[in-house]
């Protein structure tokens, strides 16, 4: 019912010759059906990407938005500017904005809302501190994320954005949460969901981040309420990532 999505986190690495690599691997590459896969790359190389994507089933994202779509903001790249790419998914609130660049969760609904107004799919990533889960607060640190926006949104708008559970002291780390912790946050934020709407919360596409790789992907994704998978590290090599995306 929930098609799956791999997205790929490239975060601040890659070159022009890894988007070629990608490009010759996965046009050779056969997926599962049915799965969407999408390479989410540094600004800079999202119209190489485009070319060398074209003969193959990966589609484009981006990694921040401003909320402005013009205007002057020395640095900046408005979601306008990204359509022109094709760029089909934008990253909101990933934890390294949030924490190196102090986005709050106001600035993350902006973003969340320039992305809906381009019609791009906003993928709005939350989760929770080592500190937070030690203490207990997981899940309240998580909904107050998640709810932030939801509130916010119109109804129908609930139904654009994809929501990814990345713990913060998983990502990158080689921690991974285990499936039960992942499962069971994510249970939780679709039940919080089916409080005010059932269909948004059998609809909603939830992905797990956080030291994915291409050992654990299937078991992750095993999960019933684990739709998909925000990937970083594993995200930098075409056979880590194909694997990956194999146990979609
Ligand atoms: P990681 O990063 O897979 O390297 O832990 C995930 C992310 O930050 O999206």
């Amino acid at each position: 019912m929930r098609t799956p999505l791999i997205a790929g986190n490239w975060k601040m690495n890659g070159s022009t010759a890894l988007i070629d690599a990608f490009g010759d691997a996965f046009a050779a590459a056969k997926l599962p059906d049915g799965v969407d896969v999408v390479v989410i790359p540094p600004f800079p190389y999202l119209e190489a990407a485009r070319n060398a994507f074209a003969n193959t089933p990966l589609q484009l994202g981006a990694q921040t938005l401003n909320p402005q779509h013009s205007g002057a903001h020395t640095g900046e790249v408005s979601g306008r500017m990204l359509k022109e790419f094709d760029v089909a998914y934008v990253l909101v609130g990933h934890s390294e904005r949030r924490q190196l660049y102090r986005e709050s969760d106001e600035e993350v609904f902006d973003r969340l809302i320039a992305a809906l107004e381009v019609g791009m799919i906003p993928i709005l990533c939350v989760g929770e501190s080592l500190e937070e889960r030690d203490a207990g607060n997981t899940m309240e640190v998580v909904l107050r994320q998640v709810g932030y926006v939801m509130a916010r949104l119109e109804p129908v708008q609930r139904y654009q954005v994809v929501v990814a559970y990345e713990p913060v002291w998983a990502i990158g780390t080689g921690r991974t949460a285990t499936p039960e912790q992942a499962q069971d946050v994510m249970a939780g934020i679709r039940s919080y969901q089916a409080s005010f709407d059932k269909t948004l919360a059998e609809q909603l596409k939830l992905l797990y981040g956080g030291s994915m790789n291409a050992n654990n992907a299937a078991e992750l994704l095993a999960q019933p309420d684990i739709d998909g998978g925000l990937v970083g590290g594993a995200s930098l090599k075409t056979d880590d990532f194909y694997a990956i995306c194999q146990s979609a």
